[in-house]
């Protein structure tokens, strides 16, 4: 729960001075004036007194316990500090002074000093170099921070201090409460993993925001948002997504993965609602803090106009949310109750005279339709309007109501009165209706993603041990890059089926082996060295009899010593050819921040240049995978267009799973290529024609 930070018996802010102009002042009188009821000390040097509160020269020198210490000092003295601060007992720390890991050098080695003195004493520290923490529930403030926000049942985390200062200012004059308030700072010791774990536990918080440009520990982070985002909804807006690593990247996969796609999946696999804007960010937290939880998608809108109904409408269908369909009581009762010119089907059209008792109708009808799951009211202001009359309405009618209710005044200068009455009462707005449609659709992802059934995580048998053994001889021979050959005993060993195949080292030899396999075959150059065999004309396909073997290996040598002149090249691999199928691609790359993320998409050589590949972080589940293969664009291929039968869609995902158990088994292998599986109609497997296997260096 973290209460040695938020909610703490007592005090100590190091670095109170007397003097107004100093940061430690401001932030000895944010915890003075903002209601806090616990033991306040101010501690300084030479002051007897700071703020009319007796101050002391030291934190030991403080006559009773001292639970949270919240220091604005120099950076030079904070080591010093902390170390009284251990011995004195104090179990939470809020270090606002700046001059650490952010200035490198000196400061690098003055955190990790730091944080080694917070850990021996088994302290909480929040920073250093941030803003500070509030708390409106123990009415602390612990900031330098200019306001104190109001009461409210949104918690908001915060890796850049600046955008805390101007959060709190807009949320001022919007008039929106904050449960808690923190600004992360370095976050050498609380991160946002302990924060989720702090909050999610909290009815204290009805959602959690978080402002991310960087995750300290992914796997950990993935691990507590999945538990949190079961009982309360997290949403985060991550800015500056770079390229995965300087890495050279040189699979297929690693070209199209990038921690853009490590950011969506964490996020999209832990039940993290992505904002893409500081805007959604808060249009998505009003309508979690502000209403009941939705629990169906089908949605009413009452509006007095035409034109944003069909602009709600197209935004509802395109969210995947649905146009509720009133029941023959709720029409006729409208029918009855509006004018005739009144359009009584959902959009409910109160028409543009309409003043509040029309609106009253239209929403007590829609919210008491056992067929609808939330409301939107759509408001323009017109000659006859009467705003505030209706905001009024629409509170009465909701105020029992286990639906969600959300509302789109359009407008700004005639309406402010009843704007300010809407966030009185809870109900959301949004100044356009898309807006509103976009919150209810996070709160529908929010609701479904709460509902999903347990995960189930295949273990299959496979030849671990095999595939250790084949990397240590691959790394002893001095190489990182696993031909195909040694690729393929990789995937045999984990129960994948393969091409029957076998390695020529010379023309007679190829047309021997291609003899004992049987015609056609096919003939693919093998080298660690050349990872896209085809580009220097190292494969052929069709090979039908003895002569065309031992021509192919002339070729296929011939054009691997010329286009790639320093690579080893081993010979060329015969191998059986697998009858037509769909072309499919499973692949992993590893991201430095959350591990392996495997890719699967449409396969063969135009990979690249469709992008048609989604990637999720391993482990997965089969629930996950099967999500996976559907989100792919092309999907409709694998299910089969115009009469084409279902591929196996099956044997794919068991592909992919153990994919997954192998770069769980070892996550040594950094990027990993199968290209093509090829994937025939349900029932009759798949095969694997392609693999290629990068170790880290
Ligand atoms: P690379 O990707 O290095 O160019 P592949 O081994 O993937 O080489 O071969 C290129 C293409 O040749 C594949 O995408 C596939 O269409 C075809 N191919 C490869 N091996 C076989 C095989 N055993 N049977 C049928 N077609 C194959
Ligand atoms: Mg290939």
């Amino acid at each position: 729960m973290l209460e040695e930070i938020f909610a703490p018996q007592s005090v100590a802010v190091v670095g109170a001075s007397p003097d107004p102009s100093r940061l430690g002042h401001r932030v000895l009188k944010n915890v003075i004036d903002n209601g806090y009821k616990g033991r306040i000390y101010p501690i300084h040097p030479t002051a007897s007194a700071v703020l009319g509160q007796t101050a002391y020269p030291s934190v030991a020198a403080v006559p009773n316990d001292v639970e949270l210490a919240v220091l604005v000092i120099p950076p030079q003295h904070v080591l010093n500090v902390v170390e009284e601060c251990g011995q004195k007992g104090v179990r939470g720390l809020v270090v606002i002074t700046a001059g650490f890991k952010e200035v490198g050098g000196e400061g690098v080695k003055l955190e990790h000093q730091l944080v080694e003195i917070v850990q021996r004493y088994g302290m909480r520290m929040v920073g250093p170099n941030c803003l500070g923490v509030i708390d409106t529930v123990s009415d602390l403030n612990a900031s330098f921070a200019a306001l104190m926000p109001a009461d409210g049942e949104i918690a908001f985390m915060s890796q850049s201090g600046a955008v805390c200062t101007a959060i709190l200012d807009w949320s001022k004059e919007a008039n929106i409460g904050f449960s808690r308030f923190v600004s992360l700072g370095n976050k050498s010791d609380v991160d946002e993993v302990a924060l989720l774990q702090a909050w999610g536990n909290d009815p204290q918080n009805k959602v959690i925001l978080a402002y991310l440009e960087g995750i300290s520990d992914g796997p950990g982070f993935i691990q507590a948002a999945r538990e949190v985002t079961k009982r309360t909804p997290v949403i985060a807006i991550k800015s500056g997504t770079t390229a995965a690593g300087t890495r050279a990247i040189s699979s297929h996969t690693g070209s199209l993965a990038g921690s853009e796609s490590a950011y969506e999946s964490a996020f999209g696999q832990s039940g993290i609602i992505r904002a893409r804007t500081m805007e959604q960010l808060f249009d998505f937290a009003l309508v979690f803090a502000y209403q009941p939880l939705l629990t169906g998608s089908r949605i009413a809108i009452v509006t007095n106009a035409g034109g944003p109904g069909i602009i709600a409408t197209d935004a509802i269908e395109r969210a995947g949310l649905q146009m509720a369909e009133f029941t023959p009581a709720t029409i006729s009762h409208l029918q009855a109750n509006l004018p005739a010119t009144a359009n009584v089907y959902n959009p409910i059209d109160v028409i543009g005279d309409a003043k509040a008792d029309r609106y009253r109708i239209g929403i007590q009808a829609a919210l008491t339709d056992p067929n609808v799951d939330a409301v939107l009211v759509l408001f323009t202001p017109q000659a006859g309007s009467e705003a505030e009359a209706t905001v009024e309405a629409m509170a009465e009618l909701s105020a029992n109501q286990s639906k969600p209710i959300v509302a789109s005044f359009m407008g700004a200068y005639s309406i402010k009165p009843a704007l300010k009455l809407l966030n009185q009462y809870k109900i959301p707005n949004y100044e356009f209706p898309e807006r509103a449609v976009s919150a209810l659709e996070a709160m529908w992802q929010h609701r479904r993603w709460r509902e999903q059934p347990a995960m189930t995580y295949a273990r299959f048998d496979v030849d671990k041990e095999h595939v250790r053994e084949l990397f240590a001889q691959v790394r002893e021979a001095g190489r990182v890059e696993l031909g195909e050959i040694e690729a393929r005993e990789v995937m045999a060993a984990y129960g994948m089926r393969l091409p029957d195949s076998r390695l020529s080292r010379s023309p007679e030899e190829a047309a021997e082996i291609a003899k004992e396999i049987g015609f056609p075959v096919v003939m693919k150059i093998s080298s660690p060295d050349i990872l896209h065999k085809s580009d220097i004309g190292g494969v052929r396909v069709g090979i039908a009899d003895p002569q065309a073997a031992s021509d192919s290996y002339e070729l296929i040598a011939y054009r691997a010593r010329k286009f790639s002149p320093n690579a080893r090249i081993w010979g060329v691999l015969v191998q059986e050819m697998a009858r037509k199928g769909r072309e499919v691609l499973v692949g992993v790359s590893r991201d430095p921040q959350f591990g392996a993320l495997i890719g699967v998409g449409m396969g063969g050589i135009y990979v690249e240049v469709l992008k048609d590949v989604v990637f999720r972080l391993a482990p997965l589940s089969r629930e996950e995978v099967r999500e996976q293969l559907r989100a792919i664009r092309s999907f409709p291929l694998l299910q089969g267009v115009r009469g084409e039968q279902t591929a196996d869609l099956e044997a794919v995902e068991d592909i992919v799973l153990r994919v997954s158990q192998l770069v769980s088994d070892f996550p040594e292998i950094v990027e990993m290529d199968i290209n093509p599986l090829v994937v025939y109609n349900r029932g009759e497997g798949v095969i694997v024609l392609d693999a290629r296997i990068i170790l880290q260096g």
